[in-house]
């Protein structure tokens, strides 16, 4: 029998930090270029998850602070770029921008980070207006263009009375947001996705809560984003080689905006409750190095050596399914990436593989519609 299809969506969510900080060229326009060249140069056709929030914002301040202008209309001319060979642009939505000033060259955001902390007006204009931005920034390329996949900021969408719900309302076809396995609990954000009824095939979700599966068929349906445990050895040496590269940006000149980088993530994302020295210390090098270490698949976390593991994982699940072909979607984020040479490599390798074959969202739409892979019921 021959082994399943792998169809892989690599997408990536493009968009500045949590908090707006960044220099958007260094951060969005740099990486998605160089994205571009690999994923082009190797035929790969991937999709871009644009969060637009933020520039809704760029353009609602750009007529008082004229810097901002260009920096808006050059968003416009990548995602077009990007869309005009052959990448996909599809939804991606921070609500924290709801709530903005703009201060001394800075943003200021004190929005809300998960949608389903909102009133189901305020979360209905919010998605509505976003993903009006991005139709009519397309359609003029194709009249036919239309936004089918969402992801939610910070993968927050369940549960929620009405998040799943709004999505349906315009049109879109899946959500993307559910990540099987990842809790998160810190000052901006909480959510619990450690028991996801399914965390790898595409599935109804019951419309209140996305980590259930549904007995019937739904108007919507989720496809996780994959993830997987990382090598015991695996995780020890990147724990190693994180400690050595930190210590390397602290000695060398210059490495500001990385400093600045590595202080953002790890003030944003840390743990609540964690906060002693020695937990954190056991949480991140003692722990994964025991037993292993969960990772979402986030190709800008890993290195070549993790990106092999990660694809190994996926043939692992996708041949246990017994299918003829299975869609899996990766994530990355531009802001946090570190090494453009393991992409490429990793792409160059799996680009010649005979049991993947690259999918945008659109195109994993398309087939979820005319009923291509099985979605799971209850
Ligand atoms: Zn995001």
């Amino acid at each position: 029998m021959p082994d399943t299809t792998i169809h892989l969506a690599l997408t990536d969510d493009w968009e500045l930090r949590g908090n707006g900080s960044g220099r958007i060229a260094q951060i969005q326009f740099h990486p998605m270029k160089e994205l571009r060249r690999i994923y082009e140069s190797y035929g790969v056709r991937s999709t871009f998850n644009v969060e637009v929030m933020q520039q809704l914002a760029f353009r609602k301040f750009q007529d008082k602070h004229k810097e901002l202008k260009p920096l808006a209309d050059e968003w416009d001319d990548h995602v077009r770029e990007a869309f005009r060979h052959g990448q996909d642009i599809q939804l991606h939505v921070h609500p924290q921008w709801s709530k903005v000033q703009y201060k001394n060259g800075r943003w200021i955001l004190s929005g809300d980070w998960a949608l389903p902390n909102y009133d189901q007006d305020t979360a209905y204009s919010m998605l509505a207006e976003s993903k009006t931005y991005l139709e009519e920034l397309l359609h003029p390329l194709d009249p036919a263009y239309r936004c089918v996949a969402f992801r939610a900021g910070a993968s927050i969408i369940a549960p929620s009375k009405f998040a799943l719900s709004l999505l349906v309302k315009l049109g879109i076809v899946f959500d993307m947001s559910i990540v099987g396995g990842l809790s998160v609990n810190t000052r901006n954000l909480r959510f619990d996705y450690t028991d996801c009824e399914e965390s790898f095939l595409p599935f109804y979700p019951l419309m209140e809560d996305a980590r259930r599966v549904s007995d019937k068929t739904e108007p919507i349906i989720c496809v996780p984003i994959f993830h997987f445990t990382l090598s015991r050895r695996q995780s020890f040496r990147q724990t190693v080689l994180k400690a050595v590269r930190q210590a390397g940006q602290k000695s060398s000149r210059g490495a500001k905006e990385n400093e600045g980088k590595t202080d953002y993530a790890n003030q944003e994302w840390a743990e609540v409750g964690r906060s002693s020295r020695l937990a954190r210390v056991y949480d991140k090098a003692i722990r994964p190095s025991l037993a292993g270490k969960y990772m979402v698949a986030d190709i800008s976390q890993l290195d070549y050596a993790g990106l092999k593991e990660m694809i190994a994982a996926i043939r692992l699940r996708a041949r246990a399914t017994k299918l003829s072909c299975v869609p899996v979607i990766l994530t990355n984020h531009s802001k946090y990436i570190k090494d453009f040479f393991d992409i490429e490599r990793f792409i160059a390798e799996i680009s010649k593989a005979v049991d993947i074959k690259f999918a945008t969202l659109t195109e994993l739409a398309e087939r979820l519609q005319a009923g291509e892979y099985p979605v799971r019921k209850a």
